[in-house]
């Protein structure tokens, strides 16, 4: 029998799931009081009980790495703590390739580990075997191991974290739906259940699948959507041994492992199958999903063929459970931009066994800090617009989630789902110019243009990329003629009002009383000094703002702002990404082709770099603003949607004389990295200081005017700094690199390449990325080291460089002619 509702706390936990009994305990154990937990029947009755609850260490960054290996160290010590064991047993895993792209794969993989600190070893495929002797391996070309990894039960590891929770004050209710939510002034004030309603605080939605519809009760967007997930039981074999490691066989779509003297082999499937929430009954609780022989068929046929004796057990059953996914395959965590107070922690994509003890303690600092404590952006909710929770877009894009689950990590991989949602004014025009598009933050995006021989679709590949040809073309266009970019994903702020100045004043590190029209290039830091965002303010009147920031930040970037404006204060955020088009033209003849359209002096005596105004261009009116993203003179045209075609027209028809070209993201980012120009989310995150990344220019350290930030900076420069972004040319141009490997220095690792390209201005591999040099002086270890990169296992000879590789002074941005 439950006990009564408290009237009153200060958190409640709806779901008790993994998610949301490890979220309990962290939240107890940072001492927030009596938090409780309300299950709609009992704990783990969702997806929880019937896992396979693998715990796989290596994830794709850092901080998501660091978060599983976290749970390895809590599962393994829970037992001591509670008195409960979890089931936690170190089987390790085995990662096998039986083709060359996949070994690249798995080797890419294992040099990421040493930068994550996992340990990993490279084994023949005969040291495999004997790992797995019941594995058919003749096929295998290599195989990658992980002794650290493991295994728990995970109905036993959310009866300890319970365990643990309730021992510091926290209470649970079962058989305690949740039903709908009280908000007041913008805030979540009360959740309401089957068996009365509970006030508080702070509302967390751990509610796994149920997560999106649960959200919606309060107006907020959860995008996620249930698929229907496998794997096979079997029933006692012989000679299977115990605890072996967990046999990853990507290419046959397929996980196995030993289960009770049988095996489990399970998969992530490339045709998967999306549940609606409709289709499960509504007191689902420890259940499963009707066994599809037809639709496993093809992985029990890769099963048998890697463990050959499979073909003469007993299968004991084919596990369907449901599982949530998301769009990008990486699960949802933090408060939601909608409503403040309400947190999110589901959506796992299925390694929410592996993920949740440090998934749980991340979320419960981020709601006891108010912000996360570490870089959290690929896992953020905010990385996600409302539109993203649409049920068509969900059902479309979701099973491609999964199914690319163990896909191969080729660059430029793009989903082919729920496409075409956000398309650029000009985008017919250049699909007719043979634009190959990328999506981001729902927009279609220019990737690169093809021509005439470029074989269509474009082959994904590891080494010089199918697009080659036409990078090369379009960056040559911007270095020696004119390019022209569509950048009008950008997303764009407007801040309005009274007090627009003091919020900026206080929010940017740089500073923003400048007159209008001038542009001030500027980062939001938090409190340890990291960038929440990096951006261009543009004032535009006393009152006035507008902000231009990257595609995907539009969401977190005002939420950011919204939630540091003080009722005092008199500001008004507006989203205006979708009104005006950004046309760029890059490059030295931009100026002369500019000037045929307009009769405004375009020279860099009335016309300054870093400087807006709006002028006549063709029949148009627009905001030229003078800048550039690809370290060139140039123009970014911020166009009406309603004009924009008109002005692409009239470049395009006159540019023909200039040489002007089409040009793609892919393009611009091998321009701006040869220009050593940082982006958000790669050189420059919430991990990531402006003294760290060289951008002290870009603050206003040098007056006493204060920031956000400024506190920890001014801290930083006094104790000195142990890291530092340097920019870097491969030695080897015929070495392509991606832009996340280890760098190494005299044999040492010192830190991870940032982002990279092939630079073809210079002829090779270039690319930005961090280096720790500790005591050692910066520029004597930079004068002085043998730097190399390793990619899949390989050195690779680098030279490194403090300041940008290519135009250091940034002469061609403020030429004259
Ligand atoms: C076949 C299969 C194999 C898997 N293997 C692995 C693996 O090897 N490793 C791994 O890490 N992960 C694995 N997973 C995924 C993992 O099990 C899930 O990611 C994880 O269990 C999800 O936990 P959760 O807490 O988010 O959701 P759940 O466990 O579903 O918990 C959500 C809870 O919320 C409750 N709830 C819903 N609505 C309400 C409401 N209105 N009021 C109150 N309560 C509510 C539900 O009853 C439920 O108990 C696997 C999943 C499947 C299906």
């Amino acid at each position: 029998m439950n006990d009564p509702l408290p009237s009153h706390t200060g958190a409640v936990v709806i779901g008790g799931g993994i998610m949301g009994c490890s979220t309990l305990y962290h939240l107890t154990k940072l001492g927030v009081r009596e938090p409780i937990l309300l299950e709609r029947k009992q704990l783990t009755c969702g997806t929880t009980w019937h896992s396979a609850a693998q715990v796989r260490q290596l994830r794709s960054t850092n901080n998501l790495t660091q978060l599983i290996r976290y749970s390895t160290e809590l599962y393994a010590t829970l037992e001591q703590e509670t008195g409960q064991s979890t089931g936690w047993v170190r089987t390790g895993s085995l990662s096998i390739a039986t083709n060359a792209e996949r070994l690249t794969h798995i080797r890419r993989q294992a040099s990421l580990a040493k930068v994550f600190g996992v340990e990993t070893h490279e084994l023949s495929p005969a040291q495999a075997a004997e790992l797995w002797p019941m594995m058919r391996s003749d096929d295998v070309v290599g195989a990658v191991y992980s002794p650290d990894d493991g295994r728990v039960n995970p109905s036993d590891l959310c009866a300890a974290l319970i365990k643990g929770a309730k021992s510091h004050g926290a209470r649970v209710f079962e058989d305690t739906p949740v039903t709908g939510f009280r908000i007041r002034d913008d805030r979540v004030c009360g959740v309401d259940t089957a068996r009365g309603h509970v006030a508080c605080e702070i509302v967390v939605n751990c509610a796994g699948l149920w997560g999106r519809q649960v959200a919606a009760m309060a107006g907020v967007s959860v995008p996620l959507f249930a698929c229907e997930h496998f794997y096979l039981l079997t029933k006692p074999m012989q000679g299977i041994g115990r605890h072996l490691p967990t046999l990853s066989d990507h290419d046959g779509y397929l996980y196995i492992r030993d289960e009770v003297d049988g095996i489990l082999a399970g998969c992530f499937e490339p045709h998967a199958r999306a549940l609606p929430l409709e289709n499960l009954p509504r007191d689902f609780a420890f259940e499963l999903l009707d066994e599809d022989w037809e639709h496993f068929e093809p992985m029990m046929v890769n099963a048998m063929h890697r463990i050959p004796a499979l073909e003469h057990a007993e299968v004991k059953m084919l596990v369907n459970g449901p599982e949530s996914f998301t769009p990008d395959g990486a699960f949802l965590l933090g408060e939601a931009p909608e409503l403040a107070g309400f947190y999110v922690g589901c959506g796992m994509n299925s390694v929410g066994v592996a993920s949740g003890g440090g998934a749980g303690r991340a979320l419960a600092e981020w709601i006891v800090e108010g912000a996360p404590t570490s870089d959290l952006w690929s896992v953020d909710i905010r990385r996600f617009a409302p539109f993203h929770a649409n049920e068509r877009f969900l059902r479309a894009r979701i099973p491609e989630a999964l199914a690319l689950h163990y896909a191969i990590a080729y660059p430029g991989r793009e989903p082919h789902t729920a496409r075409g949602l956000r398309k650029s004014a000009l985008h017919d025009r250049l699909a007719e110019a043979g634009a190959q598009f990328g999506t981001r933050m729902g927009w279609e995006r220019a990737a690169w243009f093809a021509e005439d021989g470029d074989a269509l679709p474009a082959a994904l590949k590891f080494g010089r990329p199918a697009w080659f040809d036409a990078e090369a073309r379009e960056s040559r266009a911007a270095r020696e003629r004119v390019a022209l970019f569509d950048q009008s994903s950008f997303a764009k702020l407007l801040v309005d009002g009274r007090d627009a100045q003091s919020l900026l004043q206080r929010l940017c590190a740089n500073d923003v009383d400048v007159m209008p029209g001038r542009i001030v290039y500027t980062a939001m830091l938090n409190e340890r000094g990291g960038f929440e965002s990096d951006l261009t303010v543009f004032r535009i009147s006393r009152d006035r703002y507008l902000l231009v920031t990257g595609t995907a930040q539009a969401v977190r970037d005002r939420h950011w702002l919204e939630t540091h404006l003080s009722p005092r204060e008199r500001v008004c955020i507006v989203d205006v990404t979708g009104s005006l088009a950004v046309l760029s033209v890059m490059g030295p003849l931009s100026r002369r082709l500019l000037q045929e359209l307009t009769s405004e002096d375009l020279g860099n005596g009335a016309f300054a770099l870093f400087t807006s105004r709006e002028i006549a261009l063709a029949t148009a009116s627009v905001t030229a603003a003078r800048l550039s993203y690809a370290g060139e003179l140039g123009w970014e045209l911020y166009v009406p949607v309603e004009m924009a075609v008109a002005v692409y027209d009239a470049l395009m028809e006159i540019g023909s004389a200039f040489g002007l070209r089409n040009a793609g993201t892919h393009a611009l980012t091998s321009l701006r990295i040869e220009k050593g120009l940082r982006a958000w989310g790669h050189e420059v995150t919430p991990d990531d200081t402006p003294l760290e990344a060289g951008l002290a220019f870009a603050t206003k350290l040098a007056s006493d005017v204060p920031f956000i930030g400024r506190d920890a900076l001014l801290e930083q420069r006094a104790r000195g700094l142990r890291r530092r972004l340097v920019h870097f040319r491969l030695a080897d141009p015929q070495v392509f690199i991606l832009g996340d490997e280890p760098i190494v220095c005299d044999g040492e690792l010192v830190g991870q390449v940032t982002s990279a390209a092939f630079g073809h201005t210079l002829g090779t591999g270039v690319g930005m990325g961090y280096v720790r040099h500790g005591d050692r002086p910066l520029r004597a270890m930079v004068e002085c080291g043998r730097f190399e990169v390793e990619l899949a296992g390989h050195m690779h000879a680098i030279d490194v460089s403090l300041s940008p590789l290519f135009d250091p002074s940034g002469a061609r941005m403020r030429v004259q002619t």
